[in-house]
C-alpha cells in the first residue's frame, strides 16, 4: 500500500470514529429531559373527538413527532390511584394507594422522583411536581385530629384517655417530596400551574430535569358540568393550550430538542356523566419516536425510567409496568380495541 493511501485510510478510519463518537454523545445529549402532563380526567374517546375536530393543535403536533397510544387502567379509576401508579409503576397492592379513600404515603423510593434522584445524584438532576389539585396528589405529612360526632371520617379512629382521634393517613407523595426539588400542589387553575411550570423552566434549565405537571380543569368540569358538556371539552382545550405554552418555553429555552414530553391521564370519564367510576380508558400522547405500542396506567413510569437510561430488571421490587418502547401482549379490558375507540378513524 503507498504510504498515501495508508495515511488516508487513517484519516478516514479517524473521521468514522469522530462521526461516532459525536453521534453517540448527541444521542445522549437528546434524552436530557423528560416533562409528564397530567389532563387529569381526560376520556380517551373525548380527547379523540377533540383531536379530530381539529381543537388540540399542540396534541395534534406532538403526536406527529411521536404517537397517540391507549392506555386502559386494570385498577380503581380515580386520581389518587391514577397518578400514584402513573408515578411509581407498581400496583396498588405495593404502593398501599388504593384509591382516593384507601391509601397511605406511597413507601420510600417507589417514585419515579426517587429513582431519578437516586440515579443521577440529587445535585445533578431536577425533579419537580407542579400540581393543580391538592390533597389527592398532595404530600401532607399523617395527622391525628380529635374526632368528634358527625365529623367525615378520613382515618381510622383511636380512643385515648376518653379522647377520640382520627389518624389521618399521609397523602401519597409525603416520602417523594422530602427529596425533590420542587413539589408544589394545590394550585387550582391550569394559568397557575402553566405559569408556574414556565417560570420553573427558566429556573431549571441548566440541569437536566424530570418535570409532573397536573392539570385539573377537565376533572374539576366533568364532575361539574358532565363529560359530553361544553365546559369539558373547553377544559380539554385550556390544557392543549397550556401544554403548547410549555412546549414554547422549551423551544425558546432551546431545550425541545432534548426533551421528551409525555401526555397522559390518570383516568378517563363516564360516558356522558360526572363522575369517573368506571372510567379506564385513557392514553399516552408523545412526541417520543421510541413509544410505540398501547399498554396500561402502569406501563408510563417504566417507559419513562428506560428512557432516561434505567436498567428496569435491576429495579426492586420488580415494576407491575413494562415499557412502551417494545411490542407486548398486554391484557386490556376486553372491548378497548373494538368499535368503541375512534381510534382506528
Ligand atoms: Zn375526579
Amino acid at each position: 500500500m503507498k504510504p498515501w493511501k495508508l495515511i488516508s485510510l487513517i484519516l478516514l478510519s479517524m473521521l468514522t470514529l469522530t462521526i461516532t463518537f459525536t453521534t453517540s454523545c448527541a444521542d445522549q445529549n437528546i434524552l436530557r429531559n423528560i416533562i409528564l402532563i397530567g389532563w387529569d380526567g381526560a376520556q380517551r374517546n373525548h380527547v379523540l373527538e377533540s383531536y379530530l375536530r381539529a381543537e388540540l393543535p399542540i396534541l395534534t403536533a406532538l403526536i406527529s413527532e411521536g404517537s397517540f397510544q391507549e392506555i386502559d387502567i386494570l385498577e380503581v379509576t380515580d386520581t389518587k390511584a391514577g397518578w400514584a401508579q402513573i408515578l411509581t409503576g407498581y400496583a396498588a397492592e405495593i404502593t398501599g394507594v388504593y384509591s382516593n379513600r384507601q391509601y397511605q404515603p406511597i413507601p420510600e423510593e417507589y417514585t419515579v422522583f426517587e429513582k431519578l434522584e437516586e440515579f443521577f445524584g440529587p445535585d445533578d438532576f431536577v425533579t419537580a411536581a407542579i400540581i393543580g389539585k391538592g390533597a389527592n396528589v398532595g404530600a401532607d405529612p399523617p395527622l391525628r385530629q380529635p374526632h368528634e360526632e358527625g365529623d367525615r371520617v378520613q382515618g381510622e379512629i383511636i380512643i385515648e384517655d376518653g379522647v377520640e382521634y382520627q389518624l389521618i393517613p399521609g397523602k401519597p407523595f409525603y416520602n417523594a417530596k422530602s427529596v425533590m426539588d420542587v413539589f408544589i400542589n394545590g394550585l387550582g387553575e391550569d394559568e397557575v400551574v402553566g405559569l408556574m411550570t414556565l417560570d420553573l423552566l427558566e429556573h431549571y434549565q441548566d440541569s437536566p430535569f424530570f418535570f409532573f405537571v397536573h392539570f385539573e380543569e377537565v376533572d374539576k368540569n366533568g364532575h361539574k358540568y358532565g363529560e359530553n358538556s361544553k365546559q369539558y371539552n373547553d377544559a380539554l382545550i385550556s390544557a392543549d393550550t397550556w401544554t403548547g405554552k410549555i412546549i414554547q418555553k422549551l423551544k425558546e429555552l432551546g431545550l425541545y430538542d432534548q426533551t421528551l414530553i409525555y401526555i397522559t391521564a390518570d383516568h378517563g370519564f363516564d360516558e356522558g356523566k360526572k363522575s369517573h367510576k368506571d372510567a379506564p380508558y385513557v392514553f399516552l400522547a408523545t412526541n417520543d419516536p421510541l413509544v410505540l405500542d398501547s399498554g396500561e396506567r402502569a406501563d408510563i413510569a417504566p417507559t419513562i425510567l428506560e428512557r432516561f437510561g434505567f436498567d428496569l430488571d435491576e429495579i426492586m421490587p420488580p415494576l407491575d409496568g413494562k415499557p412502551l418502547t417494545k411490542q407486548h401482549q398486554t391484557v386490556l379490558w376486553q372491548g378497548s380495541r373494538d368499535e368503541d375507540s375512534l381510534l382506528k378513524v
